[in-house]
C-alpha cells in the first residue's frame, strides 16, 4: 500500500513522518506527494480528484458555515465572560481566555465567509474550477496511470 492514509502519515517507502498531519483533514488536488526525504512518490487519499470523486455536500451548505460561526459566537461568550469576571473580581485576566476569545473570533468570521461564499455560488465557481483543473491533469495519460499504479480509483476513460 502506498497511500500514507494506511501509514498514519509516514512516507511508505521510508518512514518519514509528514509534519503536521492529520488524517481528519480533507481537501481537493492531486493526491500525488513526493517524499522530501526519499524522494519516493506516494498517495495522499486525504486530497481528492474532482473529476474523479464528487465535492463534499457540507461544501453546499450554508449551514455548515454558520455552525461554525455559532460554535464560535458560543465560546466567545465564555471567553468573554470569563475574562469579564475575573477582571472585574480580581483586577486580573487570563492569557488563555483572552487567546480563546480572538481564535473565537477567528472562527466566527471564518464560518461567516463560507456560508457567504457558498450562498452567493463563489464556491460553486470555486469548485467548478478546481473540477477542470482535476479533468486537465487526468487528461495526461502518464498521470493518470501513475495515479492508479498508486492505488487511486482512476476510471478507464483517462487510462
Ligand atoms: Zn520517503
Amino acid at each position: 500500500m502506498t497511500d500514507i492514509r494506511n501509514t498514519n502519515g509516514t512516507c511508505p517507502s521510508c518512514g518519514k513522518a509528514v509534519i503536521g498531519y492529520s488524517s481528519a483533514a480533507r481537501d481537493y488536488g492531486s493526491p500525488i506527494r513526493t517524499c522530501k526525504g526519499c524522494g519516493q512518490q506516494y498517495l495522499d487519499s486525504r486530497y481528492i480528484e474532482l473529476a474523479v470523486e464528487p465535492p463534499a455536500p457540507r461544501d453546499f451548505k450554508a449551514g455548515a458555515g454558520l455552525k461554525i460561526a455559532l460554535l464560535g459566537l458560543i465560546i466567545f461568550v465564555i471567553s468573554g465572560a470569563l475574562t469579564l469576571s475575573t477582571i472585574s473580581h480580581h483586577g486580573y485576566y487570563s492569557m488563555k481566555a483572552l487567546l480563546t476569545m480572538i481564535l473565537s473570533i477567528v472562527l466566527i468570521l471564518f464560518g461567516i465567509i463560507d456560508a457567504v461564499r457558498v450562498k452567493t455560488g463563489a464556491k460553486q465557481k470555486s469548485l467548478d474550477r478546481k473540477r477542470a483543473e482535476s479533468e486537465q491533469r487526468l487528461m495526461d495519460r502518464s498521470y493518470a496511470r501513475l495515479l492508479a499504479d498508486l492505488g487511486y480509483n482512476v476510471p478507464d476513460k483517462y487510462l
